[in-house]
């Protein structure tokens, strides 16, 4: 399949390309060759955008649910009809292996499918008192979002926010990545042909300081939803405290993983093993700081690294890939410092460890005995790198588990219910994972606390964040 030629960005009904406009390289991140150009919006394109929203605002919130639900249906059908050509654009600019691209892009599908039917729900509340009064609860569209998301899940990350503000009412400006356009905008083609007006569902790639400043600038818009990591997100809490916007923060995360005597240890290394590099470690969930009790840790280990040198790394095109290369070329080196340091002072570098010699390739990498000292305990290593230390009791894991200022996800391994209900009450995380991984599903909230952010995104309470709250007493 060929790399489109014409990108562009899509403002107020129609997509605006070159044109005279600064351009961003694409770059195939296996092979470091150029796959196209992307015009980059000026402030006059987004002044467009925002003037656009407004209006796009009024009309979409006035649409019957129902006839919301619909529109974001057949979305959701043309996704899953395109996904094959979304998923090989997706991996040609993003690197993931194939099938994790497809499973990302038919996630996409199931976000707006599951939004525009929790919109219908969106109820709200009556308050009948013995006086005759009433006070009626409504939820109304927060107003226009600027939505700004990442490169490591490019498409799912921006139908979360897409799907929800679409089927609450809102309109809506995403800024998905300028790494990945030919996917996002593929998507974007789908919201189009889908039937959501153009001045509702807004796209625009630029240079994001710029756009995020301008655009959260604008009294025009009301919400921020932003992925990301933890300087970017409190930059832009900043910005946003000037108008008082509602803003859902979802950053980094540094996943701690305690693994007890008492687990099924080959299901345990195998899920880790496997879980760890997908995605070749860019997961702001991905399990990191594996917490190993005393009784197992050698086997674990053992296991863990034996597991680790049998993941195929190559071209996420190639059938057989198990893991790509990194997305940009800020990942290797950012990694190869970690690592550098980690060993320095003592860890011991079991397996990997090295950077390919063409694209922004670095080995699946498993480090054991990683002294609290080194830097990789304290920074998310954001790639793939695998960090182990022993335990002895239950309370030294959960103290070790919230020791760092993150606070997304955490996982734990055990066949005790006891104790993994004591665990999942102690870890000071937005998500626990309970002999499973598996922690992003459309209708449970997805989020953290500390600095990994606040707000959810996904079920009930990721569309709440799109909403208002009104109360109405009438007498
Ligand atoms: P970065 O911190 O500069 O950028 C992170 C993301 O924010 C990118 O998508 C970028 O385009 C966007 N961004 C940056 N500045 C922005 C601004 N002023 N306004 C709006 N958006 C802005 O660095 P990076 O090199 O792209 O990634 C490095 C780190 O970011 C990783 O190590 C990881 O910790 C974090 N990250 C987290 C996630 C996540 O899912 N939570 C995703 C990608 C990156």
């Amino acid at each position: 399949m060929t790399y489109p030629t014409d990108l562009g960005f899509y403002i107020n009904g129609s997509w605006r390309k070159g044109e005279g406009r600064d351009v961003h390289n694409v770059i195939n991140p296996a092979t470091g060759e150029t796959l196209g150009q992307l015009p980059l919006a000026t402030a006059a394109d987004l002044e467009e955008a925002l003037e656009a929203t407004a209006m796009g605002f009024a009309e979409w919130r006035h649409v019957d649910v129902t006839e919301r639900a619909a529109k974001l249906h057949k979305v959701a059908a043309l996704i899953r009809e395109r996904a094959e050509v979304i998923s090989v654009l997706l991996t040609m600019e993003q690197g993931k292996p194939l099938a994790e691209a497809r499973t990302e892009t038919l996630s996409c599908a199931a976000q707006f499918d599951y939004f525009c039917e929790e919109a219908k729900r969106s109820y709200g509340r009556v308050l009948v008192r013995p006086t005759g009064q009433r006070t009626l609860v409504l939820k109304q569209p927060v107003g226009p979002v600027a939505a700004f998301s990442p490169w490591n899940f490019p498409v799912n990350l921006m139908c979360k926010k897409m799907a929800a503000a679409l089927a609450a009412g809102c309109s809506i400006i995403a800024k998905p990545p300028e790494e990945t356009p030919a996917s996002t905008s593929a998507i974007m083609q789908c919201v189009i042909d889908g039937g959501i007006p153009g001045h509702v569902a807004q796209l625009v790639y630029g240079v994001p300081d710029m756009v995020s400043r301008q655009l959260i600038a604008s009294p025009i818009i009301r919400k921020v939803s932003f992925t990301g990591s933890v300087p970017v997100g409190k930059h832009l809490l900043k910005l946003c405290a000037d108008g008082v916007k509602r803003t859902t923060m979802e950053l980094g995360g540094h996943a701690p993983v305690l693994i007890f005597d008492d687990c099924d240890l080959d299901k345990a290394i195998a899920l880790s093993s496997t879980t760890k590099f997908r995605n070749a470690g860019q997961v702001c969930i991905s399990p990191t700081r594996f917490y190993v009790q005393e009784g197992i840790y050698d086997r674990f280990v053992a296991g863990f690294a034996e597991a680790t040198t049998k993941v195929q790394v190559g071209n996420g095109l190639d059938a057989g890939t198990v893991m790509g290369p990194l997305a940009n070329d800020r990942r290797p080196p950012a990694i190869e410092k970690l690592v550098a340091d980690a060993t320095a002072k003592g860890a011991r570098l079991l397996t990997g460890g090295l950077r390919g010699e063409t694209g922004n390739f670095y080995q699946p990498t498993v480090l054991a005995d990683v002294p609290m000292s080194a830097d990789v305990m304290e920074d998310e290593p954001f790639g793939p790198v695998a960090l182990m230390r022993p335990f002895k009791t239950l309370d030294e894991a959960i103290e070790q588990a919230n020791r760092l200022p993150f606070g997304l996800a955490a996982y734990a391994f055990t066949e005790n219910g006891r104790q993994a209900n004591l665990v999942a009450d102690a870890l000071d995380t937005g998500m626990v994972g309970i002999n499973s991984f598996v922690i992003s599903v459309p209708d449970a909230p997805f989020g953290g606390v500390k600095e990994s952010g606040f707000g959810s995104e996904g079920g009930p309470e990721g569309l709440d964040s799109y909403y208002v709250t009104k109360a109405v007493h009438q007498y």
